[in-house]
């Protein structure tokens, strides 16, 4: 079976519709079709400051939400990418072989780092991109279900791969990014212009919010002066969302939806996506609750998957190891 690879930081006590879109759904989905290694990317969490008792929970409600979403750990192997070393032993290798500035290019640093100013930023959110990687290709991931947010570390990840098999000789799989065009980039619903992310809350729609507050969140979404209900990226971004997002959680396709809503205003899109989303999280929440009641199987869950990637992960090292000249 053809591989897949992919990470989510536990940076939030609930992953965002749009992550569950760009990629959860993504993940759950191509369980039946690929070996599947699933991580909780908590080394990538710590490039910005994390409070260490938080960090903890989140990693497990990470979990709980993935097993509830569908992940199966029987079949694909989910774990903690702490637990794994041999991430940041082939790290290190890349890193070496990325350029100062081809790692100054990545967009999500530059954005990241303009918060707290980029003098202020941890060297480890410089090389994140590199870190990730090495969390793909220590797995020889045919494919990456990712975000389109993803994309350019997707590139630098096929660069460096091609790279070592130049310098070294054919070692590492190159992958492809597994990226949905229609729901590859989810906004914020408070300023439409830009992602949704656990690192900026106020416009998330989070899976594990008060289903009351997330209908309202819904119902004050930022839209536009106009009262037509169109799907127009550019000129109607904020409709645009709100119509990708009911489109997902109905299964009506876009031109459908922008029929029913002919001559009606936002008023009834927003009441019907909050319905539906409420439908959707609901039953979740209670899923969640349930793998949550049971921290230390949780935990033994994560350690056998943490067991299966590092033996996989470990023999990629040292393939890498042996090519690069290491006494091995
Ligand atoms: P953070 O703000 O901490 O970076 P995040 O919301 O960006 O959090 P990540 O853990 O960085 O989430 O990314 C997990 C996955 O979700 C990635 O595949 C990413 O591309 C995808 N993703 C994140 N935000 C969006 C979005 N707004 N629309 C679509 N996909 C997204
Ligand atoms: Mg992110």
């Amino acid at each position: 079976l053809p591989r897949v690879l992919s990470g989510i930081q536990p940076t939030a006590d609930s992953f965002h519709v749009g992550n569950y879109l760009g990629a959860l759904r993504q993940w759950v989905d191509l369980q039946a079709t690929h070996q599947a290694f699933y991580s909780i990317v908590d080394l990538h969490a710590i490039t910005v400051e994390q409070d260490p008792a938080d960090l903890r929970r989140r990693i497990r409600v990470a979990a709980a939400q993935l097993l509830a979403l569908g992940i199966d750990p029987q079949v694909s192997t989910l774990f903690v990418q702490s637990q794994v070393p041999a991430h940041t032993q082939l790290a290190w290798v890349l890193e070496c072989l990325t350029g100062f500035g081809e790692a100054g290019r990545m967009t999500q640093f530059k954005d990241k780092s303009a918060r707290g100013g980029a003098d202020r930023s941890s060297v480890g959110l410089f090389t994140y991109p590199i870190l990730q990687a090495a969390d793909i290709l220590a797995y020889a991931a045919d494919a990456v279900p990712v975000g389109e947010d993803q994309r350019q570390h997707l590139e630098l990840t096929r660069n460096l791969a091609q790279r070592f098999n130049a310098r070294y000789g054919p070692t590492l799989t190159v992958p492809e990014p597994y990226i949905l065009k229609a729901t590859a980039k989810i906004y914020d619903l408070t300023d439409p212009g830009v992602k949704m992310s656990k690192s900026s809350p106020g416009g998330s729609l989070d899976l594990l919010a008060d289903v009351k507050a997330s209908v309202k969140r819904i119902k004050s979404a930022v839209t536009d002066n106009e009262r037509e209900v169109r799907y127009d990226e550019d000129a109607k971004p904020g409709v645009s969302n709100l119509l990708r997002l009911l489109s997902v959680f109905t299964g009506a396709s876009i031109p459908e939806l922008e029929r029913r809503y002919e001559g009606r205003g936002y008023g009834d899109l927003k009441g019907d996506l909050a319905e539906a989303f409420a439908a959707f999280v609901t039953p979740l929440q209670a899923s969640v609750a349930g793998y949550l009641a049971d921290p230390a199987e949780l935990d033994a869950v994560l350690r056998a998957g943490g067991e299966r990637a590092r033996a996989t992960a470990d023999a990629t090292v040292a393939a890498v190891y042996e090519r690069v000249g290491f006494l091995v």
